[in-house]
């Protein structure tokens, strides 16, 4: 990792390399700016890292899928030259109660003849569902890469970038009310208006109703949105399809590290940010804890949101209506992860008859009807852990072996819910009874499974706090709450990747569009950057 010295002068100065300042740094680099990352923990990445966590084994220890990481950064960046490969995973296979496993292939007709087993009328709607959220994904994509206006001010200027935007987003008009009702409603309720039966309703609710990682349940407003999250990114690309990582999520983020630093993009590891240096209103660099200091023409911060604003700046720099906004964002998840050293698997009972044929699952999802989800959500309600929680069940050494030593594999499972947020007990004693049930529900659909492991390691809400600086342990810096989106993310005024501090600028999930491994805030606020300074696109 390269080596900065103290008090040299950069023209931009990046507080965070998760993968989103990363991408920022990376596009800033190739566009001929002097860029300098810094990363208050061991190894880069962010919530999107490999860890060794025990000698041998390799572990995402936040993010474990590639879902989202858009096509247009993998290839302007040319992540693949620099080690990144995604790795394409048998079909999801789900227990569904009284049925058995049933395996989710990716084919329409495939999984709409499964839906047939429990009703005529799904496995006819399938397909229509599917054609739906095909249509309603390229305006989404769309959105998402916008760089959100404010609609409350009464500019020249605003005025063109609002109608610019009404333009660009054309298709929107035309289908207003699916896009408010995928915005508003709960994913019980739109998929109500296709599905019936249990199963169905169980196997396209999965995600929505616990696998986002926030705090919601099944029939929590705005929910619909998450039924999207297949959509979001387009796989037909050269930049290949989504699944695993080879070597884990880390690769990613150190693809990108590298691609940055080809063109002279630097990162330093172990160098925390005590304090963004604020002279006259504007950024000028940043104090290190080391006591280090990094000058630079402008700060970006992919820190939070909120911490870069409680621990880094001033108080006195900004305003305390934007403090007091800035304040109401946030939101505590309530999922956790357990990632187990096995040396056997759980194989599921009827795996068989499934028709997935002789080899192991990569992934299961736990979640075998609705009132199991309801049940989930329903113990976090009354403040207690799930007791029978949802699961997804990933075991990626399956695809995968340079993930674990010969022999072994590594289970990573990430589930939901444990109570979060001031007063939570996180302790050791919550940490057992979690693996502890989290074993046991496992072994209720693979009963011929030891459940023993050789080593364990969990994750809850306050650890990604503390170690990866997610508030409230939240995947996405911030719940995806339609109050909290687009033009008021982080906060109403301030969605464009600028601050009321002249020349410090935001990337990171914190902004629109929010979490998950995309690489959208990094490259939005490389162009907002790119723009002021009159270099024209990334
Ligand atoms: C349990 C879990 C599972 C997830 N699963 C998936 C998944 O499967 N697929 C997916 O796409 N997404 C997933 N996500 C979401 C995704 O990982 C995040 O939304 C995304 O990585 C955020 O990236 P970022 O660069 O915006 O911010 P972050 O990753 O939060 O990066 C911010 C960086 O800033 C650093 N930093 C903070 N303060 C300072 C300071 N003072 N000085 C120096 N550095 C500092 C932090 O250490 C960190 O490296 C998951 C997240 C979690 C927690």
């Amino acid at each position: 990792m390269d080596r900065i010295q103290s008090r040299m002068k950069y023209d931009v100065v990046i507080v965070g390399a998760g993968h989103n300042g990363l991408v920022c740094g990376a596009y800033l680099a190739k566009a001929g700016l002097k860029v300098c990352v810094l990363e208050r923990r061991p190894l880069v990445g962010g919530a999107c890292a490999t860890e060794e966590v025990w000698p041998g084994y390799k572990v995402s220890t936040a993010a474990h899928m590639l879902g989202l990481l858009q096509p247009r950064v993998i290839l302007d960046l040319e992540l693949q030259k620099f080690g990144y490969e995604v790795l394409s995973t048998p079909p999801i296979v789900q227990p569904i109660d009284g049925a058995g496993p049933i395996v989710l292939w990716r084919e329409t007709d495939r999984l709409a003849a499964q839906l047939a087993r429990f009703s005529a009328k799904d496995a006819a709607a399938y397909p229509r569902y599917v054609d739906h959220l095909a249509k309603m994904g390229p305006i989404f994509r769309r959105l998402m890469w916008e760089i959100p206006f404010d609609p409350a001010v009464m500019s020249l200027r605003n005025l063109r970038d609002m109608a610019m935007f009404a333009w660009r987003n054309r298709g929107f008009v035309g289908r207003f009310h699916d896009v408010t009702d995928l915005l508003t409603m709960s994913a019980y309720d739109y998929l109500g208006r296709w599905f019936e039966s249990d199963a169905a309703m169980a196997i396209m609710g999965y995600y929505p109703a616990g696998g986002s990682g926030q705090s919601v349940g099944y029939h929590t407003e705005g929910t619909a949105y998450f039924l999207l999250r297949g959509q979001l990114r387009d796989s037909t690309t050269p930049a290949g399809g989504t699944g695993l990582v080879r070597g884990g999520m880390g690769t990613v983020a150190d693809a990108i590290r590298k691609s940055g630093a080809r063109f002279g993009m630097e990162t330093r590891v172990d160098a925390e940010v005590a304090r963004i240096l604020v002279e006259s209103g504007k950024a000028v660099g940043v104090a290190l804890s080391n006591g280090d200091e990094v000058r630079a023409d402008l700060v970006i911060s992919n820190a939070s949101a909120r911490h870069t604003f409680t621990s880094l700046v001033d108080d006195a720099a900004v305003s305390s209506e934007f403090r007091s906004r800035l304040s109401a964002f946030g939101g505590h998840a309530t999922a956790f992860k357990v990632h187990l050293a096995v040396e056997d698997l759980p194989r599921l009972d009827g795996i068989e008859a499934s028709g997935f044929g002789d080899g192991q699952p990569s992934q299961i999802t736990i979640a075998p009807s609705v009132a199991w989800l309801e049940q989930a959500y329903g113990d976090l309600q009354a403040g207690t852990p799930s007791r029978r929680p949802y699961l997804t069940v990933q075991i990626p050494s399956v695809v995968d072996p340079t993930l674990a030593p010969q022999g072994r594999h590594l289970m990573s499972i990430y589930g939901g819910h444990i109570p979060s947020g001031p007063g939570a007990d996180h302790g050791e004693g919550t940490k057992q009874a979690v693996t502890d049930r989290v074993i046991e529900t496992i072994k209720l659909f693979a009963p011929t499974w030891s459940g023993a492991y050789l080593h364990r390691h969990v994750m809850l809400s306050s650890d990604y706090e503390q170690q990866f600086g997610l508030p409230g342990g939240n995947p996405h810096h911030a719940d995806l709450s339609l109050s909290q989106l687009f033009f008021r993310r982080p906060v109403a005024g301030y969605a464009d990747h600028r601050t009321p501090v002249r020349d410090l600028y935001l990337c990171s999930a914190s902004n629109h569009p929010g979490g998950g491994v995309t690489g959208i805030p990094g490259y939005n606020a490389a162009l907002v950057v790119l723009r002021a300074l009159g270099r024209g696109t990334p």
